[in-house]
């Protein structure tokens, strides 16, 4: 029988339950004994979730308390030094989660570790602290308090660690300044592979079989120095008992193969999902007595599997190998949202097409009943609506429109380029008339708890139309009268209206749909509900121009419409997977085109696309990054390129990671473009150093995330720093981000301050 088993769970409970407990126990609501016990309740159920599934295994380790990666760094007790941690003490919970977010119920508070994007995924783990002559120990036993856990309820456990390459290569220092493949940190292999071998050994005694060893860094390119310590580390790690499954994910490994294949690994995981071309090679590279697992239900998306597909791909595999052919969703299912059946409001059809954790299991469980040919009458019956769902989803006239498709075929010819920047932006000057230096925001201001409670009423009914048009067009209106009262250039309507930047939109345009329980974790406690494009993107009438319409109406000076990018709308979305995803960017984009033209008729003279997500939409491989960013780009230019030469086009994006993609970048060819820098005390004015951004720019001058209202010569500081690599006619002046997170006192200060900053550079000048 061929065996089925699962990469990891998503552990925050269908009601987010973890979350409700974490959050409840940092306000001190509630004791450590009572988020203890949901964790162990938790656990409990998703173990019996996969173990009635048919999995051979239930995985242990993939719980944490706020990521996984952060459990691992406690068990080896890599503590930085500021968090007062004793060498021989074990390292308690409030210490996890101290590091996480700099506080905790207990202790003293300390800045907290920095949280990054986990590989292309909007999961974000927390960062290791790397130090030459770092040592490591076992400094938390919940790991193996939770294999024992596990095995009292009658599961097999498999525990799944982080391997130590994708540890190390995940972790940061100041002696590290090569990133994440700096060769320097694999010094530190010795003393982590002695505790690696410890706790395999422990892990044997607790009669483990198997543990599932994540090295999903394997995927990526690897320098030369990582790929060959993979042979020594691997060698002392299969060593120590337990069997070990190398689990890749996210991309393939053929072009590590080579070293992959001589690791003394008894079985090797790997993503047909993603990289299904990479089936043959793996294979071939298989030795005698190794097991294969194929994750083949996609862990990164919603959509039901089309079994019959899969069941072909696979059979070769499964011809050779038999038993040693293990199947599997592409990765932790953690990137999933957890149980369809809640969604009881969602469309019928809609529904059929769907598949969440639980049910992505019980598609394993029938996809071997079809390897195996064994299904029972049960089986057959779901293996049929499986089938009718995967048809129905293919011919429903709800996905394909034709207006649409007619519209993408002849998009080529209304991509035509605007004249050049030097044209444009004269053109605008002459109509705006803006002073050196001009000053904006990125658009959302203060979201208070009355303007969410109007729209919660609203959307409830309990506010009707024309009462919540009324109260949202008042704060309109107070946003436009503040900016005007502080001396802004560049003024914006403000956002109440707006829930989610993505959401927004995403309820507008047609072919998107929402779930009402399918949270993913995000970081910590803190869970997102992505939409799910489902069919062609089509604009069914103007989403933000009567907003805005409004807004300039009310004053003499420019207001900003406000947009979100097509490639943000795509990346913060759950996609439809029966097209290639350019194309759905694309139907995004000229339904966006359409919004651009409407606010440009409508009186709009400056329009601002914001693309945040731009960056993080890089493929993980180097080698794939230009076909991204030509289409990316394509994407944004379709979007703005229908526009007058006197209408002024903004871009906002949200990171000061510029250098590697500032061509692409100047290629999207907005009129202007604001970043973020103050947090990175202007780290993108290293971008410039051999690239000429040729467009108006204003770099970030305050940190918005923080509520300290900035000091008027730290910023007028900054702006002289980017004078002198950029054109000071080029700079503009303005924050780091949108304000919707602050308070009406210090935004205040802050923007007055930031006016004050501006004024002082023009009377320098
Ligand atoms: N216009 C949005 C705002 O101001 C931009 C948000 C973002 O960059 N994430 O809130
Ligand atoms: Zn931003």
């Amino acid at each position: 029988m061929t065996i089925i088993h699962n990469l990891g769970f998503p552990r925050i409970g269908a009601a987010r339950e973890l979350k409700r407990a974490q959050e409840a126990y940092w306000a001190g609501k509630a004791d450590a004994d009572s988020l203890l016990a949901t964790g162990r309740a938790l656990r409990a159920r998703h173990w019996a979730i996969q173990a009635e599934a048919g999995a051979q295994w239930v995985p242990v380790g993939d719980f944490a308390w706020y990521d996984q990666i952060l459990e691992w760094t406690t068990l080896l007790g890599a503590v930085p030094a500021r968090f007062g941690q004793a060498d021989d003490a074990p390292v308690e919970l409030d210490t996890l989660f101290r590091m996480a977010r700099g506080r905790a119920p207990s202790g003293t508070p300390a800045a907290a570790c920095e949280m990054t994007k986990w590989f292309d995924t909007n999961y974000h783990y927390i960062v290791p602290e790397l130090h030459p002559g770092q040592t490591y120990r076992i400094a938390r036993e919940s790991l193996f308090e939770q294999v024992a856990e596990a095995q009292a309820l009658g599961h097999r456990a498999r525990p799944v660690i982080p391997g130590p390459l994708t540890w190390l290569w995940l972790g940061k220092g100041d002696a590290y300044a090569g990133g994440a493949g700096d060769a320097a940190k694999l010094d530190l292999l010795p003393g982590l592979l002695a505790v690696y071998e410890q706790v395999l050994r422990r892990l044997a005694a607790q009669g483990v079989e198997w543990v599932q060893v994540d090295e999903p860094i394997l995927v990526l390119d690897l320098p030369r120095a990582w790929r060959e310590a993979l042979a020594g580390v691997y060698a002392r790690l299969a060593a120590q008992g337990p069997k070990l499954l190398l689990a890749t994910y996210f991309g393939g490994i053929e072009h590590n193969l080579d070293v992959v294949r001589s690791l003394p690994v008894h079985g090797l995981h790997v993503d047909l999902v993603r990289a299904p071309d990479q089936q043959a090679a793996v294979l071939a590279a298989l030795r005698d007595g190794q097991v294969l697992s194929l994750g083949v239900i996609d862990g990164r998306n919603v959509w039901r599997a089309d079994l019959d597909r899969i069941h072909e791909q696979v059979r070769a595999a499964a011809a050779r190998l038999g038993s040693r052919l293990w199947l599997a969703p592409s990765c932790s299912l953690l990137h999933s949202p957890i149980d369809l059946s809640l969604e009881t409001a969602l469309d019928k059809e809609l529904r059929g097409w769907l598949s969440f954790a639980v049910q992505k299991l019980d598609e394993l469980r029938l996809l071997r009943a079809l390897v195996d040919g064994d299904a029972d009458d049960l089986d057959r019956q779901a293996l049929a609506a499986a089938r009718q769902a995967v048809r129905d989803r293919a011919a429903s006239a709800r996905i394909h429109r034709r207006d649409v498709a007619a519209r993408l075929a002849a998009s080529d010819s209304i991509r035509r380029a605007r004249a050049p920047f030097a044209r444009r932006i004269a053109a605008q000057q002459a109509r705006l008339g803006l002073p050196r230096y001009p000053t904006t925001t990125i658009g959302s201001f203060p979201q208070t708890p009355e303007i969410r409670a109007l729209r919660r009423d609203w959307r409830a009914g309990t506010l009707g139309d024309a009462a919540y048009e009324k109260a949202i067009r008042e704060e309109i209106e107070r946003v436009v009268r503040f900016q005007e009262e502080i001396g802004l250039d560049v003024l914006v309507h403000g956002e109440p209206e707006r829930n989610d930047m993505v959401e927004y939109f995403g309820e507008l345009l047609a072919g998107f749909a929402f779930t009402a329980y399918g949270w993913v974790q995000s970081y910590g406690s803190r869970c997102v509900k992505p939409p799910l494009i489902y069919g062609d993107v089509a604009r069914l009438a103007p989403m933000t121009v009567a907003w805005s319409a409004y807004a300039q109406s009310l004053t003499d000076k420019p207001v900003k419409g406000m947009l979100t990018g097509p490639v943000t709308i795509l990346q913060w979305s759950f996609v439809r997977d029966d097209q290639p995803r350019e194309q759905t960017c694309r139907q995004i984009a000229l339904a966006l085109r359409d919004e651009v033209l409407d606010l440009e008729q409508a009186g709009v003279t400056v329009i601002q696309i914001d693309e945040p997500a731009f960056r993080e939409g890089l493929p993980l491989r180097r080698g794939d990054w230009a076909a991204y960013l030509d289409w990316a780009v394509d994407c944004f230019r379709l979007s703005t390129s229908g526009v007058r030469d006197d209408t002024q086009i903004h871009t906002h994006m949200c990171y000061s990671e510029f250098n590697d993609i500032i061509e692409s970048i100047a290629a999207m060819d907005a009129d202007v473009i604001t970043i973020e820098t103050s947090r990175s005390n202007m780290e993108l004015l290293g971008a410039f150093e051999a690239f000429a951004y040729p467009n108006d720019i204003g770099p970030g001058v305050y940190d918005i995330h923080s509520p300290n209202v900035p000091r008027e010569d730290w910023m007028v500081d900054l702006v002289r720093r980017a004078a002198r690599r950029l054109p000071a006619e080029r700079l503009w002046v303005n924050p780091d981000c949108g304000l919707k997170t602050r308070g009406w006192p210090e935004t205040r200060s802050a923007l007055q301050a930031m006016v004050q900053a501006a004024r002082t550079l023009r009377e320098a000048a």
